[in-house]
Protein backbone atom coordinates (compact mmCIF):
# COMPACT_ATOMS: atom_id res chain seq x y z
CA UNK A 1 0.00 0.00 0.00
CA UNK A 2 1.31 3.32 -1.18
CA UNK A 3 -0.21 6.30 0.93
CA UNK A 4 -0.40 9.77 0.06
CA UNK A 5 -0.35 11.24 3.82
CA UNK A 6 -1.90 14.96 3.66
CA UNK A 7 -1.74 17.41 6.31
CA UNK A 8 1.24 15.77 8.34
CA UNK A 9 2.06 17.32 11.06
CA UNK A 10 5.15 16.02 13.50
CA UNK A 11 2.43 14.08 15.82
CA UNK A 12 0.89 12.51 12.65
CA UNK A 13 4.50 11.07 11.39
CA UNK A 14 5.00 10.04 14.84
CA UNK A 15 1.99 8.10 15.13
CA UNK A 16 2.31 6.21 12.11
CA UNK A 17 5.52 5.71 10.74
CA UNK A 18 6.09 3.06 13.36
CA UNK A 19 3.34 0.85 11.79
CA UNK A 20 4.58 1.28 7.93
CA UNK A 21 6.62 -2.50 8.51
CA UNK A 22 3.83 -4.00 10.71
CA UNK A 23 1.34 -2.92 7.96
CA UNK A 24 3.80 -3.03 4.51
CA UNK A 25 2.92 0.82 3.85
CA UNK A 26 5.07 3.15 2.03
CA UNK A 27 4.28 6.60 3.37
CA UNK A 28 4.49 10.15 0.71
CA UNK A 29 4.81 12.72 4.13
CA UNK A 30 2.45 15.74 2.53
CA UNK A 31 2.41 18.89 4.66
CA UNK A 32 0.03 20.55 2.24
CA UNK A 33 -3.73 20.22 3.09
CA UNK A 34 -5.89 18.02 0.16
CA UNK A 35 -7.39 20.60 -2.40
CA UNK A 36 -7.43 21.38 -5.52
CA UNK A 37 -4.06 22.50 -5.83
CA UNK A 38 -2.50 19.95 -4.31
CA UNK A 39 -4.57 16.62 -5.63
CA UNK A 40 -1.42 15.90 -7.79
CA UNK A 41 0.91 15.64 -5.01
CA UNK A 42 -0.94 12.14 -5.05
CA UNK A 43 0.64 11.26 -8.14
CA UNK A 44 2.43 7.12 -7.68
CA UNK A 45 0.29 6.51 -4.67
CA UNK A 46 -2.83 4.13 -4.15
CA UNK A 47 -4.24 5.94 -0.72
CA UNK A 48 -5.11 9.19 0.23
CA UNK A 49 -4.66 9.92 3.95
CA UNK A 50 -6.94 12.84 4.61
CA UNK A 51 -8.02 14.60 8.00
CA UNK A 52 -11.02 17.42 8.87
CA UNK A 53 -9.95 20.40 7.17
CA UNK A 54 -8.72 18.75 3.46
CA UNK A 55 -11.07 19.75 1.47
CA UNK A 56 -12.12 16.47 -0.71
CA UNK A 57 -14.59 17.99 -3.25
CA UNK A 58 -16.08 16.57 -6.63
CA UNK A 59 -12.75 18.13 -8.45
CA UNK A 60 -10.57 16.78 -5.85
CA UNK A 61 -12.18 13.46 -6.16
CA UNK A 62 -11.94 13.54 -10.19
CA UNK A 63 -8.57 14.60 -9.91
CA UNK A 64 -7.30 11.76 -7.66
CA UNK A 65 -9.40 9.13 -10.05
CA UNK A 66 -7.21 10.55 -12.74
CA UNK A 67 -4.05 9.48 -10.39
CA UNK A 68 -5.14 6.11 -9.64
CA UNK A 69 -6.30 6.56 -5.57
CA UNK A 70 -8.56 3.68 -5.48
CA UNK A 71 -9.56 4.83 -1.38
CA UNK A 72 -9.19 8.14 0.75
CA UNK A 73 -8.97 7.09 3.85
CA UNK A 74 -10.25 9.90 6.83
CA UNK A 75 -7.60 10.06 10.11
CA UNK A 76 -11.26 11.31 11.91
CA UNK A 77 -14.43 10.59 12.53
CA UNK A 78 -16.82 13.09 10.66
CA UNK A 79 -16.86 12.87 7.09
CA UNK A 80 -18.72 16.62 6.48
CA UNK A 81 -15.67 17.44 4.31
CA UNK A 82 -15.80 15.09 1.51
CA UNK A 83 -18.14 15.08 -1.57
CA UNK A 84 -19.09 11.10 -0.95
CA UNK A 85 -21.63 11.04 -3.77
CA UNK A 86 -18.64 11.74 -5.95
CA UNK A 87 -16.69 9.04 -4.12
CA UNK A 88 -19.55 6.60 -5.49
CA UNK A 89 -19.41 7.74 -8.92
CA UNK A 90 -15.94 7.66 -9.58
CA UNK A 91 -15.51 4.10 -7.36
CA UNK A 92 -13.45 5.44 -4.53
CA UNK A 93 -13.88 4.06 -1.35
CA UNK A 94 -13.99 6.27 1.65
CA UNK A 95 -13.81 4.99 5.23
CA UNK A 96 -13.12 7.14 8.79
CA UNK A 97 -12.40 5.81 12.32
CA UNK A 98 -15.52 6.15 13.68
CA UNK A 99 -14.44 5.92 17.29
CA UNK A 100 -11.10 6.50 18.58
CA UNK A 101 -11.47 7.93 22.13
CA UNK A 102 -14.93 9.22 23.55
CA UNK A 103 -13.07 9.86 26.32
CA UNK A 104 -11.08 12.28 25.04
CA UNK A 105 -13.40 14.89 23.22
CA UNK A 106 -15.61 14.37 26.42
CA UNK A 107 -12.80 15.11 28.44
CA UNK A 108 -11.55 18.22 26.60
CA UNK A 109 -15.66 19.79 26.79
CA UNK A 110 -15.88 19.14 30.45
CA UNK A 111 -12.67 21.06 30.46
CA UNK A 112 -13.82 24.36 28.68
CA UNK A 113 -17.02 24.28 31.15
CA UNK A 114 -14.97 24.04 34.35
CA UNK A 115 -12.03 26.88 32.86
CA UNK A 116 -14.87 29.31 31.75
CA UNK A 117 -16.44 28.80 34.82
CA UNK A 118 -13.59 29.01 37.39
CA UNK A 119 -11.72 31.16 34.80
CA UNK A 120 -8.54 29.60 35.05
CA UNK A 121 -7.17 31.49 32.15
CA UNK A 122 -7.72 34.45 33.84
CA UNK A 123 -6.38 33.84 37.08
CA UNK A 124 -3.08 32.47 35.06
CA UNK A 125 -2.23 35.32 33.11
CA UNK A 126 -3.44 37.68 36.37
CA UNK A 127 -0.98 35.94 38.89
CA UNK A 128 2.23 36.32 35.81
CA UNK A 129 1.68 40.04 36.27
CA UNK A 130 1.87 39.68 40.00
CA UNK A 131 -2.25 40.57 40.25
CA UNK A 132 -3.67 38.76 42.52
CA UNK A 133 -7.05 39.81 43.21
CA UNK A 134 -10.04 37.66 43.11
CA UNK A 135 -12.62 40.24 41.34
CA UNK A 136 -14.18 39.07 38.42
CA UNK A 137 -13.26 35.28 38.73
CA UNK A 138 -16.43 34.21 40.53
CA UNK A 139 -17.63 31.20 39.30
CA UNK A 140 -20.29 28.65 40.16
CA UNK A 141 -21.13 24.97 42.07
CA UNK A 142 -21.60 22.55 38.71
CA UNK A 143 -23.33 20.55 41.28
CA UNK A 144 -27.32 20.93 40.83
CA UNK A 145 -26.89 22.81 37.40
CA UNK A 146 -28.60 21.61 34.21
CA UNK A 147 -27.02 21.04 31.01
CA UNK A 148 -28.05 20.30 27.67
CA UNK A 149 -25.87 17.73 25.86
CA UNK A 150 -27.33 17.52 22.59
CA UNK A 151 -26.02 14.32 20.55
CA UNK A 152 -25.97 11.51 22.39
CA UNK A 153 -24.02 8.85 20.48
CA UNK A 154 -20.27 8.23 21.65
CA UNK A 155 -18.87 11.75 22.80
CA UNK A 156 -22.48 13.34 24.02
CA UNK A 157 -22.83 9.67 26.43
CA UNK A 158 -19.53 10.03 28.14
CA UNK A 159 -19.79 13.67 28.80
CA UNK A 160 -23.58 13.03 30.50
CA UNK A 161 -21.89 10.12 32.85
CA UNK A 162 -19.29 13.11 34.39
CA UNK A 163 -22.07 15.48 34.17
CA UNK A 164 -23.84 13.30 36.66
CA UNK A 165 -21.09 12.53 38.65
CA UNK A 166 -20.72 16.24 39.28
CA UNK A 167 -24.14 16.31 40.48
CA UNK A 168 -25.76 18.29 37.51
CA UNK A 169 -28.73 17.28 35.91
CA UNK A 170 -28.41 16.54 32.30
CA UNK A 171 -31.11 17.39 29.57
CA UNK A 172 -30.68 15.58 26.81
CA UNK A 173 -31.68 15.85 23.23
CA UNK A 174 -30.97 13.12 20.20
CA UNK A 175 -32.84 12.30 17.21
CA UNK A 176 -32.48 8.60 18.40
CA UNK A 177 -32.86 8.78 22.13
CA UNK A 178 -30.82 6.07 23.47
CA UNK A 179 -33.02 4.16 26.13
CA UNK A 180 -29.75 2.77 28.56
CA UNK A 181 -28.65 6.40 28.48
CA UNK A 182 -32.44 7.21 30.21
CA UNK A 183 -32.07 4.79 32.57
CA UNK A 184 -28.95 6.14 34.13
CA UNK A 185 -31.19 9.46 35.35
CA UNK A 186 -30.48 11.52 31.95
CA UNK A 187 -33.32 12.89 30.69
CA UNK A 188 -34.37 13.01 27.06
CA UNK A 189 -36.15 16.53 26.40
CA UNK A 190 -37.43 18.26 23.45
CA UNK A 191 -34.39 20.64 21.53
CA UNK A 192 -36.86 23.53 22.81
CA UNK A 193 -36.77 22.63 25.97
CA UNK A 194 -33.15 21.77 26.41
CA UNK A 195 -32.31 25.63 25.22
CA UNK A 196 -34.88 26.96 27.66
CA UNK A 197 -33.95 25.10 30.50
CA UNK A 198 -30.27 24.66 30.55
CA UNK A 199 -27.29 26.63 32.52
CA UNK A 200 -24.85 25.15 30.05
CA UNK A 201 -25.30 23.68 26.31
CA UNK A 202 -22.77 21.17 24.82
CA UNK A 203 -22.83 20.23 21.55
CA UNK A 204 -22.37 16.44 19.86
CA UNK A 205 -24.08 16.02 17.26
CA UNK A 206 -22.36 15.86 13.65
CA UNK A 207 -22.42 18.73 10.91
CA UNK A 208 -25.52 17.61 8.56
CA UNK A 209 -27.62 19.76 6.30
CA UNK A 210 -30.13 19.38 9.63
CA UNK A 211 -27.71 21.13 12.22
CA UNK A 212 -26.02 23.71 10.40
CA UNK A 213 -26.32 26.92 12.64
CA UNK A 214 -28.87 25.01 15.20
CA UNK A 215 -27.79 27.51 17.12
CA UNK A 216 -28.68 30.85 15.50
CA UNK A 217 -30.91 33.63 16.42
CA UNK A 218 -33.77 31.92 17.13
CA UNK A 219 -32.49 29.54 19.39
CA UNK A 220 -30.41 31.96 21.06
CA UNK A 221 -33.58 33.87 21.59
CA UNK A 222 -34.93 31.16 24.26
CA UNK A 223 -31.64 30.18 26.02
CA UNK A 224 -31.75 31.33 29.57
CA UNK A 225 -29.70 34.85 30.51
CA UNK A 226 -26.02 33.80 31.00
CA UNK A 227 -25.82 30.58 29.03
CA UNK A 228 -23.04 28.78 29.06
CA UNK A 229 -22.31 27.36 24.97
CA UNK A 230 -19.15 24.49 24.39
CA UNK A 231 -19.07 23.57 20.67
CA UNK A 232 -16.86 20.50 20.23
CA UNK A 233 -18.46 19.24 17.45
CA UNK A 234 -18.25 21.25 14.20
CA UNK A 235 -17.83 24.88 13.78
CA UNK A 236 -20.86 25.83 11.32
CA UNK A 237 -23.29 24.39 14.16
CA UNK A 238 -23.07 28.07 15.71
CA UNK A 239 -23.89 30.74 13.95
CA UNK A 240 -21.02 32.86 15.21
CA UNK A 241 -22.09 36.19 14.01
CA UNK A 242 -25.48 35.81 16.43
CA UNK A 243 -23.18 34.59 19.37
CA UNK A 244 -21.40 37.98 18.84
CA UNK A 245 -24.29 39.46 19.46
CA UNK A 246 -25.44 37.83 22.26
CA UNK A 247 -22.13 37.66 23.83
CA UNK A 248 -22.01 41.53 23.66
CA UNK A 249 -25.66 41.53 25.32
CA UNK A 250 -24.68 39.29 28.06
CA UNK A 251 -27.47 37.10 27.13
CA UNK A 252 -24.73 34.60 26.44
CA UNK A 253 -22.76 34.54 29.33
CA UNK A 254 -19.89 31.86 28.56
CA UNK A 255 -18.40 30.27 24.43
CA UNK A 256 -16.36 27.40 25.02
CA UNK A 257 -15.35 26.25 21.29
CA UNK A 258 -12.74 24.03 20.23
CA UNK A 259 -14.06 23.97 16.37
CA UNK A 260 -14.83 27.53 14.44
CA UNK A 261 -16.81 27.89 11.48
CA UNK A 262 -13.69 29.35 9.32
CA UNK A 263 -11.04 27.43 11.26
CA UNK A 264 -10.09 26.00 7.51
CA UNK A 265 -7.47 29.03 7.11
CA UNK A 266 -6.76 29.15 10.81
CA UNK A 267 -6.12 25.81 13.20
CA UNK A 268 -3.56 23.61 13.17
CA UNK A 269 -0.81 26.21 11.73
CA UNK A 270 1.83 28.51 13.37
CA UNK A 271 0.18 32.31 12.87
CA UNK A 272 2.84 33.85 14.95
CA UNK A 273 4.11 36.37 12.83
CA UNK A 274 1.59 36.65 10.28
CA UNK A 275 -1.90 39.38 11.19
CA UNK A 276 -4.78 37.16 11.40
CA UNK A 277 -7.57 38.49 9.02
CA UNK A 278 -10.79 36.59 10.04
CA UNK A 279 -12.29 39.74 11.80
CA UNK A 280 -15.18 37.57 13.40
CA UNK A 281 -12.15 35.38 15.21
CA UNK A 282 -10.65 38.44 15.83
CA UNK A 283 -13.64 39.54 17.77
CA UNK A 284 -14.58 36.47 19.70
CA UNK A 285 -11.37 36.95 21.15
CA UNK A 286 -11.72 40.20 22.50
CA UNK A 287 -14.35 38.43 25.29
CA UNK A 288 -13.47 37.82 28.65
CA UNK A 289 -15.54 34.98 28.71
CA UNK A 290 -15.09 33.45 25.35
CA UNK A 291 -12.42 30.36 25.42
CA UNK A 292 -11.29 28.68 21.96
CA UNK A 293 -9.23 25.86 21.69
CA UNK A 294 -7.54 24.74 17.99
CA UNK A 295 -9.39 21.71 17.48
CA UNK A 296 -7.38 19.73 20.16
CA UNK A 297 -10.19 17.65 21.46
CA UNK A 298 -9.30 14.80 20.32
CA UNK A 299 -5.85 14.95 20.85
CA UNK A 300 -4.74 12.74 23.42
CA UNK A 301 -2.01 9.99 23.30
CA UNK A 302 -4.36 6.83 23.28
CA UNK A 303 -6.96 8.76 20.48
CA UNK A 304 -4.11 9.12 18.41
CA UNK A 305 -2.30 6.21 18.64
CA UNK A 306 -6.25 4.38 18.00
CA UNK A 307 -6.77 6.98 15.06
CA UNK A 308 -3.42 5.33 13.56
CA UNK A 309 -4.31 1.97 14.26
CA UNK A 310 -7.51 1.75 12.73
CA UNK A 311 -6.43 3.86 9.61
CA UNK A 312 -4.34 1.81 8.92
CA UNK A 313 -6.40 -1.61 9.57
CA UNK A 314 -8.91 0.37 7.05
CA UNK A 315 -6.82 0.58 4.69
CA UNK A 316 -5.12 -3.02 5.00
CA UNK A 317 -9.08 -4.46 4.99
CA UNK A 318 -9.90 -2.43 1.75
CA UNK A 319 -7.12 -3.01 -0.39
CA UNK A 320 -7.14 -7.09 -0.40
CA UNK A 321 -11.26 -7.40 0.29
CA UNK A 322 -12.88 -4.32 -1.35
CA UNK A 323 -15.00 -3.88 1.10
CA UNK A 324 -14.50 -2.30 5.09
CA UNK A 325 -16.95 -2.13 8.46
CA UNK A 326 -15.43 1.89 8.36
CA UNK A 327 -16.50 2.09 5.05
CA UNK A 328 -18.62 5.71 4.43
CA UNK A 329 -21.29 6.23 1.95
CA UNK A 330 -23.32 8.71 0.78
P1 LIG B 1 -21.68 9.63 17.12
O1 LIG B 1 -22.02 9.31 15.70
O2 LIG B 1 -21.34 8.52 18.05
O3 LIG B 1 -22.89 10.45 17.78
C1 LIG B 1 -23.57 11.49 17.15
C2 LIG B 1 -24.97 11.56 17.72
O4 LIG B 1 -25.62 12.70 17.16
C3 LIG B 1 -25.84 10.32 17.37
O5 LIG B 1 -26.42 9.79 18.54
C4 LIG B 1 -26.90 10.88 16.41
O6 LIG B 1 -28.16 10.24 16.52
C5 LIG B 1 -26.97 12.32 16.89
N1 LIG B 1 -27.55 13.23 15.90
C6 LIG B 1 -27.46 13.17 14.55
N2 LIG B 1 -28.17 14.21 14.00
C7 LIG B 1 -28.68 14.91 15.04
C8 LIG B 1 -29.49 16.06 15.13
N3 LIG B 1 -29.93 16.68 14.03
N4 LIG B 1 -29.83 16.50 16.36
C9 LIG B 1 -29.41 15.87 17.48
N5 LIG B 1 -28.65 14.76 17.46
C10 LIG B 1 -28.29 14.28 16.25
O7 LIG B 1 -20.52 10.70 17.05
P2 LIG B 1 -19.45 11.06 18.20
O8 LIG B 1 -18.29 10.15 18.08
O9 LIG B 1 -20.16 11.19 19.49
O10 LIG B 1 -18.96 12.49 17.66
C11 LIG B 1 -19.84 13.60 17.64
C12 LIG B 1 -19.22 14.70 16.79
O11 LIG B 1 -18.06 15.19 17.47
C13 LIG B 1 -18.69 14.23 15.44
O12 LIG B 1 -19.71 14.30 14.45
C14 LIG B 1 -17.57 15.18 15.14
O13 LIG B 1 -18.08 16.25 14.34
C15 LIG B 1 -17.19 15.74 16.50
N6 LIG B 1 -15.81 15.40 16.89
C16 LIG B 1 -14.98 16.41 17.23
C17 LIG B 1 -13.67 16.13 17.64
C18 LIG B 1 -12.72 17.22 18.07
O14 LIG B 1 -11.50 16.97 18.18
N7 LIG B 1 -13.18 18.43 18.36
C19 LIG B 1 -13.24 14.80 17.68
C20 LIG B 1 -14.13 13.80 17.33
C21 LIG B 1 -15.43 14.10 16.94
Amino acid sequence: MKISMYSTKPWVRQSFAPLAEKHGAQFTWLEPRLEISTADLAIGNNVVCAFVNDQIDASVMERLKQQGIRLVALRCAGYNNIDLNAASRLGIGVVRVPAYSPYAVAEHALGLMLCLNRKFHRSWARLREGNFSLDGLLGFDMRGKTVGVVGTGRIGQVLCTMLRGLGCKVLAYDIAPDAALAATGVEYATLDRLYRESDIISLHCPLTKDTVHMVGAKALAIMKPGVMLINTSRGPLIDTRAVIRSLKSGAVGYLGLDVYKEEQGLFFEDRTNQVIQDDVFVRLQTFPNVLITAHQAFFTKEAVDNIAETTMENIKEFLETGACKNLVSA
